[in-house]
């Protein structure tokens, strides 16, 4: 059994009261490890060792910052198996796939941001020959970053690089329900010279590690991925101390299918944007809107594909394509609301049930990919997020009745188009109140572009300049010439 500690000031530490969670592994639904369950006084060490880094952390050249941050991004890739198994083992996804794509993706944020702290550079205004501006950009202090379990290091590292690059220093929360790699990244900050405080991990509950670092008066931004719910409880608590806050919360995405697309290519992309980490990525596409001529022969060819590629299994089998579900609440929420799709009238196309394994794995928590027709798009399962190997095919005729069903939900995260109509793909993208749209092409990410959502999807961008500016403060000085 693996106890894990916090990283405070430098060294792996208990939580000071003593007390842990337990942290299951979802793919044999038993306990495997034990999580901190900090408090406010585990919170405030973190706080404090923050505050006294600072100065010198701010103060190391960029040139030092990079090199250190590097370092770190090179001792993760040293140790990718051990990380990518322990990603599968604490989250549920296949192996494969966090071996060759979330975890050399968290190792990508912190090369994207450690190099690009080296080229960020401010504005200067001249007024002519009366005057100049030029404003200056400086890290902020302490900052917050909290995230969830559905891509752990990935969403982990995509916050901290870039506010550890622009010179804060950090004290962050990983999700309780997958707090194993961050424990791990803990071990690698200390081996590649991470000066102590620069960088703190408090692992623990949302709702006492996270609501202390949203109601702490000193912590002045705070950036959050995780749920719309949590994200209004962060903001009602951190607006009115004036904190800078990103958030970037739950999506209910589209994926607009047009009879002219490339067939072949958006049905193997469409199993993906579906399912893949089972469904539990933010951009995955959960609502699927077919044109009515393609419609008969979309649904037979994507439930048969569905049914013969999807196998769930134990998520470190090679063979396996869907894992376990995160945790079990997040399982009966998903079952859950298969059953609503069946009280609106939803027919099930495949799946719609629990799978359960055999010997170890009997007690793990599977759910088979599934398919669901006959839904009106605003009944609460095609306007609520889900979050799991679940989705909806919808028919339509034009794209104005697409649009508006597409634009229907409380969410605009991400959009998903399919179409070899140049002008009719601008066009839709133009009109779809989201902030990313993909064009027949899914999760296809530069680093350096906004990401980000409207509506309830959240408030601010991330990635590239958009954070660099988020954990800088921008400051303009005018001199009279
Ligand atoms: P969650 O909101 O339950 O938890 C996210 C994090 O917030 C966890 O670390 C949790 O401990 C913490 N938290 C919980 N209550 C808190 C509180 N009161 N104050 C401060 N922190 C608190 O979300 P989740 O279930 O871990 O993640 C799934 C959600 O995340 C989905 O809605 C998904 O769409 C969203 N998500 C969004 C993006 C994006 O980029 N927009 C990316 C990934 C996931």
């Amino acid at each position: 059994m693996i106890t894990i500690a916090n990283y405070i000031g430098g060294q792996l530490i208990a939580p000071q009261a003593g007390k842990y969670l337990d942290n299951y592994n979802p793919a044999i639904g038993k306990v495997y490890s034990l999580c901190p369950d900090s408090d406010a006084q585990d919170v405030e060490l973190a706080y404090q060792a923050a505050k006294s880094a600072f100065k010198g952390w701010s103060e190391t050249p960029v040139e030092k910052r990079s090199r250190i941050l590097l370092t770190i991004a090179d001792k993760i890739e040293q140790q990718l198996h051990q990380f990518a198994e322990a990603e599968s083992i604490d989250q549920g996804k296949p192996y494969w796939l966090a071996k060759n794509g979330e975890i050399p993706r968290a190792i990508s944020n912190i090369r994207f941001f450690a190099t690009a702290a080296e080229h960020f550079a401010s504005e200067a205004h001249p007024m002519g020959n009366h005057a100049i501006n030029y404003t200056t950009r400086n890290p902020i202090g302490v900052v917050a970053c909290i995230s969830p379990w559905n891509l752990p290091l990935y969403l982990f590292t995509w916050k901290i690089a870039p506010a550890l690059a622009a010179g804060n220093c950090v004290v962050a929360k990983p999700s309780e329900i997958t707090p194993m790699t961050a424990y791990l990244l803990s071990q690698v900050c200390i081996d590649s010279g991470l000066p102590p405080g620069v960088l703190n991990i408090v692992h623990g509950l949302g709702t006492k590690v996270g609501s202390t670092l949203s109601g702490h008066p000193h912590i002045k931004a705070l950036s959050f991925t995780g749920g719309t719910k949590t994200g209004a409880e962060i903001a009602r608590v951190a607006a009115p101390m004036f904190k800078k806050l990103s958030l970037e919360l739950g999506g209910k995405n589209a994926n607009i299918i047009f009879a002219d697309c490339d067939f072949d290519k958006m049905l193997a992309e469409t199993v993906r944007s579906s399912f893949l980490n089972q469904g539990e990525i933010c951009l995955c596409g959960s609502r699927i809107f077919v044109e009515r001529p393609i419609y008969q022969k979309f649904k037979d060819a994507f439930v048969n594909k569905v049914k013969a590629d999807l196998l769930v299994g134990n998520p470190l089998d090679p063979k396996t394509q869907t894992g376990a579900i995160a945790s079990k609440m997040h399982y009966e929420k998903v079952l859950s609301y298969i059953d609503l799709a069946k009280q609106e009238g939803g027919t099930i196309l495949c799946g719609g049930e629990a799978i359960m394994l055999e010997g170890e794995f009997a007690e793990g928590w599977y759910i088979a990919p599934t398919v669901i027709e006959g839904l009106p798009y605003n009944c609460r399962t095609n306007q609520e997020e889900i979050f799991g190997p679940v989705v909806t095919i919808t028919p339509f005729d034009t794209e104005t009745e697409v649009l508006e069903m597409a634009n229907s939900t409380e969410y605009g995260l991400a959009s998903i188009l399919w179409t070899e109509n140049l002008s009719r793909a601008h066009q839709m993208a133009g009109n779809l109140k989201c902030g990313i749209v993909w064009i027949n092409c899914w999760l296809l990410r530069d680093l350096r572009t906004p990401f980000g959502g409207v509506k309830s999807s959240g408030v601010g961008r991330e990635g590239g300049w958009e954070a660099m500016r988020f954990f800088t403060e921008p400051k303009n000085i005018c001199i009279k010439l």
